[in-house]
């Protein structure tokens, strides 16, 4: 496989260029300093020796490995982003190496007393013995989704290396703007060409998932009616009073911090109130479309009946549908799931399959007409200062591309 230390510079070359990402800003990419990674990132594909290497006006990034067999075989693709989220500060990571892990807390930053302990985050242990990278605690890492970038160049180098491995035409396509729900956005489905792609963009190694939520914002607007407060009295109408009815009528239970595995929710993740408007802005989340569907009824349902209390109407609701669940895209095309699994198999590693609480670009690639279950990249603790990445995790990963380019041509 490729050197542990040539993986170990690759990946530190792009985690130490700042590509955050940013929701406010309406270009693609969001944010110019993207373009820094993405214009390497071209330059490093073409020299390993990929053919058709593009960068369009909104940084996707696409390349081909041909074929080298004769044999008329289903075109695959890679797919990652090089951005990294807003939710923690991605500017001057100093990634630290920490090798043969004993297995006990890891002070990331001395001087802030930050550490990163299996007392809190026991997948550490799964790690022992292995070179872990982290961050220094003051940023994020951006193992997500440079892992992914890493891995898959890696692996087209490894190919371009070795011709005796036989494989069909493989595609590669890096995106800017995944963290803010964008990187599938403006990928050019035909330009990539490809019957089946897979974003390396999971975390756990082992990690291989078809399914997500079905995913809708909704932002409920409640109108009250200012008075001044010494002569209100039946004429006030106070819209935070009415907001807090709503909130209390949805399930309780049915949120974020009670539910896991196949469970729903509905999150309510703002309010901003005065006493003459409130607004709440929720997200709802269901794998199952009819319960998705229903939950969409029920936040209309309540309204309707806040409002019937009122002359006049006082509550507004709007749902805005975000993504659905790859999984009834992916059903019928089950063998690029199985592939996956087997090419994991090859190497060792026990696949776990699970449902994703959350999106990817996968989800919205497989809507588009691009099948695409995703494949873990081996980092941990994504978004934030305790982020980290096992060595040897992406080294799997890599040689589960390399499988998975061997299998096609035999199935
Ligand atoms: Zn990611």
């Amino acid at each position: 496989m490729i050197a542990k230390q040539h993986l170990i510079n690759r990946f530190i070359s792009y985690v130490t260029v700042d590509t955050e990402s940013n929701p406010e800003s309406d270009t693609t990419p969001s944010t110019a300093k993207q373009w820094d990674l993405a214009n390497a990132l071209v330059e490093e594909l073409k020299e390993i020796g990929m053919q058709d290497v593009t960068i369009d006006e909104n940084a996707y990034i696409m390349a081909t490995l041909p074929s080298n067999i004769e044999k008329q075989v289903p075109t695959i693709g890679f797919v990652s982003h090089f951005d990294t989220t807003p939710d923690f500060t991605g500017a001057n990571v100093k990634p630290q190496i920490i090798e043969n892990y004993n297995g006990g807390d890891i002070v990331l930053n001395k001087a802030e007393n930050i550490v990163l302990s299996p007392k809190d985050f026991d997948d550490l242990l799964l790690y022992k013995g292995q070179t872990l990278i982290t961050t220094d605690g003051t940023t994020l890492l951006g193992a997500d989704d440079k892992a992914g970038i890493a891995e898959i160049i890696s692996a087209m180098e490894y190919l371009i290396q070795h011709p005796e491995i036989k494989h069909g035409k493989i595609r590669v396509g890096f995106t800017p703007d995944e963290e803010i729900g964008r990187g599938a956005h403006k990928f050019d489905v035909e330009k990539f060409g490809a019957d089946w792609a897979y974003t390396m963009d999971g975390s756990q190694i082992g990690e291989l998932e078809y399914e997500n939520f079905n995913a809708a914002g909704a932002v409920v607007t409640v109108k009250g009616k200012i008075v001044h407060p010494g002569y209100a009295k039946g004429k006030m109408v106070n819209s935070m009073y009415i907001a807090t009815d709503y909130i209390n009528s949805l399930p309780r239970l049915e949120t974020p911090e009670h539910t896991e595995d196949r469970q729903g929710f509905f999150h309510l993740y703002s309010i901003e109130g005065e006493v003459d408007s409130t607004k709440l802005q929720y997200i709802i989340r269901d794998h199952d479309k009819e319960h998705f569907e229903a939950r969409k009824e029920m936040m209309l349902k309540l309204a309707d009946e806040l409002n019937s209390q009122f002359e006049k109407e006082v509550v507004t609701i709007e749902i805005k549908d975000q993504y659905f669940n790859m999984r009834e895209k992916i059903e019928p095309v089950m063998h690029i799931v199985d592939i996956a699994e087997e090419a994991m198999q090859q190497a060792g590693i026990k696949p776990i399959i699970k449902p994703i609480r959350g999106g990817t670009d996968g989800s919205q690639l497989s809507f588009m007409g691009l099948p695409c279950p995703n494949i873990f990249a081996g980092g941990h603790n994504f978004h934030g200062r305790y982020e980290y990445v096992p060595v040897e995790s992406m080294l799997k990963a890599i040689e589960v591309i390399v499988n998975i380019a061997k299998l096609v041509p035999e199935k």
